[in-house]
């Protein structure tokens, strides 16, 4: 199948772990090479966000990346990014008109979702179905944060029109699929595929980072003050004033260096005020390829959001056979099992948290025992080749009822000529052009 992916903000290409950058990027970079490794092909429309980059990148056999112009060639904060979108989706549209169109789109972000229906509904022939992944929502977002939701004000409608606009959407967690019910999207439309984990990459087996302390406890994840990695300091703090030998990990930025960086700058200053400040460490953003060291290294991984849309930490602390304290919110309540995998504490407890963590620390056997559940927990459950398989069949069945009259290769012609293809009714809505500028 040809398969586009659209992720506005989120390149395959980028390196994760700050401000901007993180799941959903490693999302559309492992899902497109899992689908591409079936036999797909696959191409990734991104924001050209540096003049150097060029137009088009092979990211490995079966895959590659599109820098498409919208707006200045240069960093922007994706929050900033709604203006770009028509323009996204205009490059988008041509890109197809000049090498063919896809047989399918599957658009990452609310915004994606404006440029991908955008880009279909500019076209002369029938609608190629739109399979749409939100990440996160704007609706969680704000009930969270406020005042402090930098999101554009429109992404409180555009992101229900985005929903009730796809021709199916896939949720990364149950948790999702409620939400998206309260936002009146018709969930039966709504399937849910989890994010994964490579486990040959993540695994138990290999080199560990060495520790000076008794334990270390291990946070992973882009620095935003909603991944309350102060709540892992104050629990830290309470493990240390009850006699724990122990150190808490920082890995990940906001952005820059670990030294210049505003976000750990306030960090240093919550484990400076709780007294832990020389048992608190940060190690700025740390590559993919160096974190199982980090992970095998720690006694457990701690993941304390306020929300969690998904969170592909925990996978990979568990694929690393270590066991993790979550809060039960979001997909963390999917993918960590309480008791099974890792211990679930209530949200915003840093007492919660600390008396999960001491419990791991004092029982060996329940630590071990976890992690080894865990690590089979990802490989039946979480792997990328899975979630492809997943994604593959919600394409399939929208594909297969969905003819694209400009395909001209014969695999394509076959597809859209199958017995069972029938002509999909055409969108009662107007198009999309104007609503979101
Ligand atoms: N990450 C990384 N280096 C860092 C910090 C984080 O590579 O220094 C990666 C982390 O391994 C994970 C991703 O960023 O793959 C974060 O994904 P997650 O779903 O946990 O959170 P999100 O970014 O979607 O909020």
């Amino acid at each position: 199948m040809r398969i586009a992916m659209v992720s506005e903000h989120a390149s395959p290409l980028a390196t994760v772990g700050s401000v901007d950058a993180g799941g959903q990027n490693v999302h559309v970079a492992a899902l497109s090479k899992a689908l591409a490794a079936d036999g797909h092909q696959v191409t990734v429309y991104t924001r050209r966000d540096s003049a150097e980059l060029p137009r088009r990148v092979g990211f490995g056999p079966g895959v590659e990346v599109v820098h498409i112009d919208a707006g200045p060639p240069t960093r922007i904060p994706k929050d900033d990014l709604l203006p770009h979108m028509p323009q996204l989706a205009e490059g988008i549209a041509a890109d197809w008109e000049s090498r063919g169109a896809p047989e399918v789109v599957h658009s990452h972000f609310w915004m994606s979702g404006l440029a991908a229906l955008g880009a279909v509904e500019s076209l002369p022939q029938e609608r190629i179905p739109v399979v749409h992944t939100f990440h996160a929502l704007g609706s969680v977002k704000r009930r969270f944060q406020g005042a402090a939701d930098t999101s554009p004000t429109a992404r409180r409608w555009l992101e229900p029109h985005v929903g009730s606009r796809a021709a199916a959407i896939v949720a990364t967690s149950t948790d999702e699929v409620l939400e998206l019910g309260r936002m009146d999207i018709a969930t039966g439309k709504v399937r849910v595929v989890p994010c994964g984990v490579d486990p040959s990459a993540f695994s138990a087996s290999g080199p560990s980072v060495p520790k000076d302390v008794r334990h270390r406890i291990l946070s992973v994840g882009r620095l935003v003050p909603r991944k309350g990695v102060d709540i892992a300091i104050d629990a830290l703090a309470r493990l240390v004033k009850a006699g724990e030998d122990a150190e808490l990990v920082v890995l990940g930025s906001s952005g820059g260096s670990a030294e210049a960086d505003p976000e750990i700058a306030r960090l240093k200053e919550s484990a400076r005020a709780s007294g832990v400040e020389e048992r608190v460490r940060f190690m700025g953003q740390v590559d993919q390829v160096e974190l199982p060291r980090w992970y095998r290294s720690a006694d457990v991984v701690v993941c304390t959001p306020w929300y969690e849309p998904f969170g592909i930490v925990p996978l990979e602390a568990m694929g690393c056979g270590v066991p993790v304290v979550a809060a039960a919110v979001g997909g963390l309540r999917d993918t960590v099992v309480d008791e099974g995998t890792g211990l679930l504490v209530p949200p915003f407890d840093a007492d919660a948290t600390a008396a999960a963590i001491s419990r791991l620390f004092d029982d060996d056997e329940l630590r071990s025992e976890l992690g080894r559940a865990g690590r089979e927990r990802v490989s039946t459950k979480y792997t990328w080749q899975q979630v492809a398989h997943e994604t593959a069949e919600v394409y399939g069945r929208l594909a297969g009822t969905t003819p694209v009259r400009h395909e001209t290769t014969p695999a394509a012609h076959a597809a859209t000529h199958a017995p069972h293809a029938t002509t999909r009714a055409p969108h009662e809505a107007p198009a999309l052009g104007g609503v979101y500028q």
